[in-house]
Protein backbone atom coordinates (compact mmCIF):
# COMPACT_ATOMS: atom_id res chain seq x y z
CA UNK A 1 0.00 0.00 0.00
CA UNK A 2 0.91 3.47 -0.74
CA UNK A 3 0.85 5.52 2.68
CA UNK A 4 0.93 9.13 3.26
CA UNK A 5 1.92 10.65 7.25
CA UNK A 6 1.05 14.23 8.15
CA UNK A 7 3.27 15.29 11.40
CA UNK A 8 2.12 18.04 12.90
CA UNK A 9 5.17 18.14 15.94
CA UNK A 10 7.42 20.91 15.80
CA UNK A 11 10.50 18.87 17.37
CA UNK A 12 11.77 15.99 15.90
CA UNK A 13 13.94 14.58 18.77
CA UNK A 14 9.87 14.30 20.50
CA UNK A 15 8.05 11.28 21.30
CA UNK A 16 6.04 12.00 18.40
CA UNK A 17 9.18 12.32 16.34
CA UNK A 18 9.86 8.77 17.59
CA UNK A 19 7.02 7.19 17.11
CA UNK A 20 6.53 8.54 13.46
CA UNK A 21 10.28 6.91 12.66
CA UNK A 22 8.64 3.69 14.47
CA UNK A 23 5.49 3.85 12.11
CA UNK A 24 7.20 4.42 9.00
CA UNK A 25 10.01 1.62 9.56
CA UNK A 26 7.33 -1.09 10.45
CA UNK A 27 5.75 -0.03 7.10
CA UNK A 28 8.56 0.09 4.64
CA UNK A 29 9.50 -3.27 6.74
CA UNK A 30 5.92 -4.66 5.44
CA UNK A 31 6.97 -3.45 1.54
CA UNK A 32 4.57 -0.49 2.54
CA UNK A 33 5.65 2.78 0.47
CA UNK A 34 5.78 5.77 2.39
CA UNK A 35 6.02 9.39 2.44
CA UNK A 36 6.15 12.15 5.35
CA UNK A 37 4.64 15.82 5.12
CA UNK A 38 6.02 16.81 8.50
CA UNK A 39 4.45 20.31 8.35
CA UNK A 40 6.46 22.26 10.54
CA UNK A 41 9.91 20.98 8.24
CA UNK A 42 8.33 22.04 5.31
CA UNK A 43 7.23 25.73 7.44
CA UNK A 44 3.73 24.75 5.65
CA UNK A 45 2.00 28.36 5.82
CA UNK A 46 -1.44 27.39 7.91
CA UNK A 47 -3.69 30.01 7.55
CA UNK A 48 -5.91 30.72 4.68
CA UNK A 49 -5.83 33.78 2.85
CA UNK A 50 -5.68 35.68 -0.48
CA UNK A 51 -1.99 34.18 -1.17
CA UNK A 52 -4.13 31.03 -1.72
CA UNK A 53 -5.91 32.45 -4.30
CA UNK A 54 -3.41 33.74 -6.84
CA UNK A 55 -6.08 34.32 -9.33
CA UNK A 56 -8.25 36.68 -7.63
CA UNK A 57 -8.44 39.74 -8.96
CA UNK A 58 -6.65 42.48 -6.47
CA UNK A 59 -10.26 44.24 -5.87
CA UNK A 60 -12.24 41.18 -5.25
CA UNK A 61 -13.95 40.43 -2.34
CA UNK A 62 -12.76 37.31 -0.43
CA UNK A 63 -15.25 34.57 -0.36
CA UNK A 64 -13.20 31.58 0.65
CA UNK A 65 -15.28 29.19 -0.52
CA UNK A 66 -16.04 30.06 -3.89
CA UNK A 67 -12.38 31.25 -4.87
CA UNK A 68 -11.40 27.81 -3.52
CA UNK A 69 -14.09 26.16 -5.64
CA UNK A 70 -12.72 28.53 -8.60
CA UNK A 71 -9.22 28.37 -8.59
CA UNK A 72 -9.25 24.23 -7.69
CA UNK A 73 -11.61 23.77 -11.06
CA UNK A 74 -9.32 25.97 -13.38
CA UNK A 75 -6.00 24.22 -11.59
CA UNK A 76 -4.96 27.50 -9.82
CA UNK A 77 -4.26 26.76 -6.19
CA UNK A 78 -0.95 27.61 -4.83
CA UNK A 79 1.78 24.74 -5.45
CA UNK A 80 2.21 24.00 -1.99
CA UNK A 81 -1.59 22.91 -2.07
CA UNK A 82 -1.36 21.12 -5.33
CA UNK A 83 1.37 19.08 -4.18
CA UNK A 84 -0.75 17.85 -0.90
CA UNK A 85 -3.70 17.09 -2.41
CA UNK A 86 -1.85 15.13 -5.48
CA UNK A 87 -0.32 13.27 -2.28
CA UNK A 88 -3.76 12.00 -1.14
CA UNK A 89 -4.90 11.46 -4.41
CA UNK A 90 -1.71 8.72 -4.55
CA UNK A 91 -2.19 7.29 -0.73
CA UNK A 92 -4.31 4.31 -0.07
CA UNK A 93 -3.96 5.25 3.72
CA UNK A 94 -3.47 8.79 5.14
CA UNK A 95 -2.39 8.94 8.98
CA UNK A 96 -2.52 12.57 10.85
CA UNK A 97 -0.10 12.40 13.67
CA UNK A 98 -0.15 14.36 16.37
CA UNK A 99 0.03 15.09 20.12
CA UNK A 100 -3.05 16.06 21.56
CA UNK A 101 -2.88 20.08 22.36
CA UNK A 102 -6.21 21.86 23.85
CA UNK A 103 -8.67 18.96 22.81
CA UNK A 104 -7.85 19.09 19.39
CA UNK A 105 -5.06 19.43 16.75
CA UNK A 106 -2.28 21.60 16.57
CA UNK A 107 -3.00 24.88 14.62
CA UNK A 108 -0.65 24.02 11.91
CA UNK A 109 -2.51 20.92 10.59
CA UNK A 110 -6.26 22.37 11.39
CA UNK A 111 -4.62 25.10 8.81
CA UNK A 112 -2.98 21.89 6.33
CA UNK A 113 -7.10 20.50 6.30
CA UNK A 114 -7.89 24.32 5.73
CA UNK A 115 -6.17 24.88 2.45
CA UNK A 116 -5.59 21.29 1.58
CA UNK A 117 -9.41 20.43 1.40
CA UNK A 118 -10.04 22.74 -1.42
CA UNK A 119 -13.76 23.51 -2.47
CA UNK A 120 -14.25 20.54 -5.20
CA UNK A 121 -11.99 18.52 -4.01
CA UNK A 122 -12.79 17.59 -0.27
CA UNK A 123 -16.07 19.69 -0.30
CA UNK A 124 -18.82 20.78 -2.58
CA UNK A 125 -18.45 17.41 -4.24
CA UNK A 126 -21.06 15.59 -6.34
CA UNK A 127 -24.66 16.34 -6.74
CA UNK A 128 -26.80 18.60 -4.26
CA UNK A 129 -30.81 17.95 -4.75
CA UNK A 130 -33.57 17.26 -2.77
CA UNK A 131 -32.23 13.43 -3.58
CA UNK A 132 -28.54 13.86 -2.97
CA UNK A 133 -27.15 16.20 -0.54
CA UNK A 134 -23.62 15.89 -2.23
CA UNK A 135 -20.69 13.41 -1.91
CA UNK A 136 -19.83 13.10 1.24
CA UNK A 137 -19.68 11.22 4.68
CA UNK A 138 -19.02 7.79 3.46
CA UNK A 139 -18.99 8.80 -0.28
CA UNK A 140 -16.38 11.75 -2.26
CA UNK A 141 -12.82 12.40 -3.49
CA UNK A 142 -11.50 9.66 -1.19
CA UNK A 143 -13.33 7.47 -1.40
CA UNK A 144 -11.96 3.92 -1.01
CA UNK A 145 -9.29 4.72 0.80
CA UNK A 146 -8.64 4.28 4.85
CA UNK A 147 -7.03 6.75 7.18
CA UNK A 148 -6.67 6.89 10.98
CA UNK A 149 -4.92 9.25 13.71
CA UNK A 150 -2.33 9.05 15.92
CA UNK A 151 -2.46 10.70 18.71
CA UNK A 152 -0.48 11.15 22.34
CA UNK A 153 -2.34 13.19 25.28
CA UNK A 154 -0.95 13.96 28.76
CA UNK A 155 -4.33 13.36 30.39
CA UNK A 156 -4.55 9.87 31.95
CA UNK A 157 -6.87 7.00 29.93
CA UNK A 158 -9.38 7.32 32.65
CA UNK A 159 -9.71 11.07 31.48
CA UNK A 160 -11.09 10.01 28.46
CA UNK A 161 -13.49 7.46 29.06
CA UNK A 162 -17.04 7.42 29.42
CA UNK A 163 -17.65 9.31 32.63
CA UNK A 164 -14.05 11.06 32.52
CA UNK A 165 -13.84 14.78 33.21
CA UNK A 166 -11.98 15.06 29.81
CA UNK A 167 -15.26 13.34 27.85
CA UNK A 168 -15.09 10.71 25.96
CA UNK A 169 -11.79 10.30 23.69
CA UNK A 170 -13.84 9.03 20.89
CA UNK A 171 -16.07 11.95 21.44
CA UNK A 172 -13.33 14.50 21.27
CA UNK A 173 -12.09 13.19 18.08
CA UNK A 174 -15.58 12.82 16.37
CA UNK A 175 -14.98 16.07 14.78
CA UNK A 176 -12.00 14.82 12.99
CA UNK A 177 -13.12 11.49 12.29
CA UNK A 178 -16.00 12.02 11.23
CA UNK A 179 -16.24 16.19 10.14
CA UNK A 180 -12.59 15.93 8.13
CA UNK A 181 -11.85 12.03 7.72
CA UNK A 182 -15.16 10.68 7.05
CA UNK A 183 -16.50 13.74 5.10
CA UNK A 184 -14.57 13.62 1.86
CA UNK A 185 -15.05 9.62 1.64
CA UNK A 186 -12.15 7.71 3.85
CA UNK A 187 -12.90 4.64 6.07
CA UNK A 188 -12.24 6.12 9.17
CA UNK A 189 -9.83 3.45 11.29
CA UNK A 190 -9.84 3.05 15.24
CA UNK A 191 -7.05 6.07 16.44
CA UNK A 192 -3.88 4.98 18.10
CA UNK A 193 -4.01 6.40 21.62
CA UNK A 194 -1.12 6.82 23.66
CA UNK A 195 -2.30 8.27 27.40
CA UNK A 196 -0.11 10.30 29.95
CA UNK A 197 2.88 10.07 27.91
CA UNK A 198 4.33 13.16 29.48
CA UNK A 199 7.11 11.61 31.59
CA UNK A 200 7.31 8.19 30.06
CA UNK A 201 10.01 5.85 31.21
CA UNK A 202 11.46 3.04 28.99
CA UNK A 203 9.11 0.42 29.27
CA UNK A 204 6.10 2.83 29.10
CA UNK A 205 8.34 3.70 25.59
CA UNK A 206 8.62 0.29 24.50
CA UNK A 207 5.37 -0.75 25.38
CA UNK A 208 3.84 2.10 23.14
CA UNK A 209 6.05 1.30 20.51
CA UNK A 210 5.25 -2.11 20.17
CA UNK A 211 1.57 -1.79 19.95
CA UNK A 212 2.11 1.12 17.20
CA UNK A 213 3.82 -1.80 15.55
CA UNK A 214 1.12 -3.85 15.70
CA UNK A 215 -1.51 -0.93 14.44
CA UNK A 216 0.96 -0.51 11.32
CA UNK A 217 1.09 -4.45 10.67
CA UNK A 218 -3.04 -4.25 10.61
CA UNK A 219 -3.34 -1.14 8.80
CA UNK A 220 -5.24 -3.05 5.99
CA UNK A 221 -6.90 -5.24 7.57
CA UNK A 222 -8.75 -3.86 10.89
CA UNK A 223 -12.25 -2.65 10.53
CA UNK A 224 -12.99 0.87 9.89
CA UNK A 225 -15.68 2.79 12.52
CA UNK A 226 -19.00 1.95 11.27
CA UNK A 227 -20.06 5.34 10.52
CA UNK A 228 -23.09 5.74 8.74
CA UNK A 229 -22.81 6.84 5.06
CA UNK A 230 -25.18 9.97 4.47
CA UNK A 231 -26.31 8.08 1.13
CA UNK A 232 -27.10 5.07 2.66
CA UNK A 233 -30.57 5.50 3.50
CA UNK A 234 -30.18 5.92 7.23
CA UNK A 235 -30.93 10.00 6.94
CA UNK A 236 -33.78 11.79 5.68
CA UNK A 237 -32.69 14.39 2.75
CA UNK A 238 -32.45 17.62 2.85
CA UNK A 239 -32.59 17.65 7.04
CA UNK A 240 -29.98 15.31 7.63
CA UNK A 241 -31.29 13.89 10.80
CA UNK A 242 -30.99 10.06 11.38
CA UNK A 243 -34.25 8.88 10.46
CA UNK A 244 -36.66 7.46 13.70
CA UNK A 245 -36.52 3.82 12.89
CA UNK A 246 -32.15 4.01 12.36
CA UNK A 247 -30.77 2.88 15.28
CA UNK A 248 -31.18 2.21 18.90
CA UNK A 249 -33.61 5.47 20.28
CA UNK A 250 -31.86 5.62 23.84
CA UNK A 251 -28.79 5.92 22.16
CA UNK A 252 -27.74 10.24 21.73
CA UNK A 253 -25.07 12.27 20.86
CA UNK A 254 -22.15 11.39 18.94
CA UNK A 255 -22.86 7.66 18.82
CA UNK A 256 -25.96 7.83 16.94
CA UNK A 257 -23.68 8.13 13.76
CA UNK A 258 -22.30 4.31 14.35
CA UNK A 259 -24.05 1.68 12.88
CA UNK A 260 -22.46 -1.04 15.40
CA UNK A 261 -24.68 -3.73 14.90
CA UNK A 262 -23.60 -3.65 11.38
CA UNK A 263 -19.84 -3.77 12.14
CA UNK A 264 -18.09 -7.50 11.37
CA UNK A 265 -17.24 -8.76 14.78
CA UNK A 266 -15.32 -6.00 16.91
CA UNK A 267 -15.33 -3.09 19.00
CA UNK A 268 -14.06 -0.79 16.29
CA UNK A 269 -13.45 2.01 19.44
CA UNK A 270 -10.25 3.74 19.87
CA UNK A 271 -7.06 1.46 20.62
CA UNK A 272 -5.36 2.76 23.91
CA UNK A 273 -2.19 2.82 25.59
CA UNK A 274 -2.19 3.55 29.19
CA UNK A 275 1.53 5.02 30.59
CA UNK A 276 2.09 6.73 34.27
CA UNK A 277 3.26 9.98 34.43
CA UNK A 278 2.31 13.21 35.65
CA UNK A 279 1.67 16.45 33.58
CA UNK A 280 -0.08 19.92 33.64
CA UNK A 281 -3.27 17.77 31.79
CA UNK A 282 -2.80 15.00 34.10
CA UNK A 283 -1.89 16.42 37.43
CA UNK A 284 -5.03 15.81 39.62
CA UNK A 285 -4.38 12.13 41.14
P1 LIG B 1 7.70 14.70 24.45
O1 LIG B 1 7.60 15.83 25.40
O2 LIG B 1 8.68 14.82 23.35
O3 LIG B 1 8.04 13.36 25.23
C1 LIG B 1 7.25 12.94 26.36
C2 LIG B 1 8.06 11.94 27.15
O4 LIG B 1 8.22 10.75 26.36
C3 LIG B 1 9.47 12.40 27.47
O5 LIG B 1 9.50 13.15 28.64
C4 LIG B 1 10.20 11.09 27.62
O6 LIG B 1 9.97 10.60 28.92
C5 LIG B 1 9.49 10.20 26.63
N1 LIG B 1 10.21 10.08 25.36
C6 LIG B 1 10.28 10.99 24.38
N2 LIG B 1 10.99 10.51 23.34
C7 LIG B 1 11.41 9.28 23.70
C8 LIG B 1 12.18 8.30 23.06
N3 LIG B 1 12.69 8.48 21.84
N4 LIG B 1 12.42 7.15 23.72
C9 LIG B 1 11.92 6.96 24.94
N5 LIG B 1 11.15 7.86 25.58
C10 LIG B 1 10.91 9.01 24.99
N6 LIG B 1 -2.78 16.90 26.91
C11 LIG B 1 -4.07 16.48 27.01
O7 LIG B 1 -4.31 15.36 27.46
N7 LIG B 1 -5.08 17.29 26.58
C12 LIG B 1 -4.88 18.51 26.06
O8 LIG B 1 -5.83 19.19 25.68
C13 LIG B 1 -3.53 18.98 25.98
N8 LIG B 1 -3.27 20.22 25.50
C14 LIG B 1 -1.96 20.63 25.38
C15 LIG B 1 -1.70 21.88 24.82
C16 LIG B 1 -0.40 22.30 24.67
C17 LIG B 1 -0.13 23.64 24.03
C18 LIG B 1 0.68 21.46 25.09
C19 LIG B 1 2.10 21.92 24.92
C20 LIG B 1 0.43 20.22 25.63
C21 LIG B 1 -0.89 19.78 25.78
N9 LIG B 1 -1.19 18.54 26.30
C22 LIG B 1 -2.49 18.11 26.41
C23 LIG B 1 -0.11 17.55 26.57
C24 LIG B 1 0.38 16.95 25.25
O9 LIG B 1 -0.63 16.20 24.62
C25 LIG B 1 1.60 16.08 25.50
O10 LIG B 1 2.59 16.89 26.07
C26 LIG B 1 2.09 15.44 24.22
O11 LIG B 1 1.15 14.51 23.74
C27 LIG B 1 3.41 14.73 24.42
O12 LIG B 1 3.94 14.37 23.14
P2 LIG B 1 5.40 14.90 22.70
O13 LIG B 1 5.74 14.22 21.43
O14 LIG B 1 5.41 16.40 22.72
O15 LIG B 1 6.23 14.32 23.92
Amino acid sequence: MKVLLVFAHPEPRSLNGALRDIAVKELEALGHEVRVSDLYAMRWKPEVDRADFPALAPDARLKVAAASGEAFAAGALSEDVKAEQERLLWADVLILQFPLWWYSMPAILKGWVDRVYAYGFAYGVGELSDRHWGDRFGEGTLAGKRAMLIVTTGGWEEHYSTRGINGPIDDLLFPINHGILYYPGYDVLPPFVAYRVDRLDDAGFQSVAERLRERMRTLGSIPPIPYRRQNGGDYLIPSLQLRPESGDPAASGFALHRNDAAAPGRDAGSDTTANTSVCEFSRDR
